[in-house]
């Protein structure tokens, strides 16, 4: 029987870690099969306080993974295949192996959506980004390329027209998802064009190891055309990791969980932290501070229920 279990070895899971191992509750954490997070896909990080010139993603991840180990926190392979939060303890099954918890922090992030092409993702950290927030900065006075119609895509575009000379919206379709609002702005901002109907066919240069350039086709006319750009946001949407949990913790239409005020979810001594409720900030150091959270929250549930 465990006190703490984490789900994910991100930001979130690894903080959750450092704060319960030194609470003294030798929390036990799932990797999950993307060990390190999304940080674990990325190069530079610029925008984690604490670093003046910056740390590279899996760097980062692996310093907060070893600061918990320090303090007592145990890692284990494998991914949560099956959960049981009908009552406590909670079940959860990794391996085919089910083992016991008196409280769960779920920190199991959120995936970027991809177009798939056959470049993307050799090139991502080096020209290809789904963070405006995170990468921006390196593309000041470049020409930037984000794809989607929705309002993430749109609000992607007008941060970026801060840092690149001109940034061009690549939809697919003719019609925007977008608000009005969200679209108006775009539209007014003198830096970004749109391109509509259009697909994009791959990105390129693998060769040189960073973003040259993206192949295009136009989905009335089958036109196909190259087009220079040394940066391409895919701003399509993210999958929050769910799945596992589903019918059992309340989450909103697209699989985020609910939060019910600070760390808590709808089910008692479960407690969310990172991507995996948030659709807003989706940060690093906030998905840190979340870990924070669910951890001292767990702490005290632990401490009230006399464990
Ligand atoms: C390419 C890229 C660049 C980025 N750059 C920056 C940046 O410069 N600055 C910044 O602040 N943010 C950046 N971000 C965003 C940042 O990485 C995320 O906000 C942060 O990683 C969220 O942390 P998290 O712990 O909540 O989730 P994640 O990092 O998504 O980690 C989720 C963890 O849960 C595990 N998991 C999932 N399902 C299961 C399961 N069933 N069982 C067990 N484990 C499971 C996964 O294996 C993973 O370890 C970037 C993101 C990407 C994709």
């Amino acid at each position: 029987m465990r006190d703490v279990v984490i789900i994910g070895s991100g930001c979130a899971g690894n903080t959750a870690a450092v704060y319960s191992a030194r609470a003294n509750l030798k929390p036990l954490v799932i990797k999950g099969h993307e060990p390190g997070g999304q940080l674990s896909l990325t190069t530079l990080v610029e925008n984690f306080p604490g670093f003046p010139e910056g740390i590279n993603g899996p760097d980062l991840v692996e310093n907060i993974k070893k600061q918990a180990e320090n303090f007592g926190a145990e890692y284990r392979e494998g991914a949560v295949e099956e959960a049981d939060l009908s009552k406590r303890p909670f079940r959860l099954k990794i391996d085919g192996e089910w083992l016991e918890t008196r409280t769960l922090i779920v920190a199991s992030g959120a995936k970027a959506r991809w177009l798939g092409l056959p470049n993307e993702q050799k090139l991502i950290g080096h020209g290809v980004s789904s963070c405006a927030t995170c990468d921006g900065f390196f593309y000041r006075d470049k020409k930037i390329m984000v794809i989607g119609g929705g309002d993430s895509a749109m609000e992607e575009a007008n941060f970026l027209t801060r840092f690149g000379k001109e940034v061009m919206v690549v939809h697919r379709r003719e019609q925007f998802r977008a608000s009005k609002i969200m679209m108006d702005r775009a539209r007014n901002n003198p830096k970004v064009k749109f391109v509509t109907s259009t697909l994009v066919e791959d990105v390129y240069d693998t060769g040189k190891g960073l973003v040259t350039g993206v192949r295009l086709r136009n989905v009335a006319t089958n036109k196909v055309w190259d087009e220079e750009v040394d940066g391409f946001f895919v701003a399509i949407g993210h999958i929050p990791n769910t799945a596992v949990f589903r019918g059992q913790l309340e989450t909103d239409p697209d699989g985020y969980i609910l939060s019910k005020g600070g760390a808590r979810t709808n089910i008692v001594g479960v407690f969310h932290a990172g991507d995996v409720q948030d659709r807003v900030y989706r940060q690093a150091v906030t998905a840190a501070g979340m870990g924070c959270m669910a951890a001292m929250e767990a702490e005290r549930f632990l401490e009230a229920e006399g464990h």
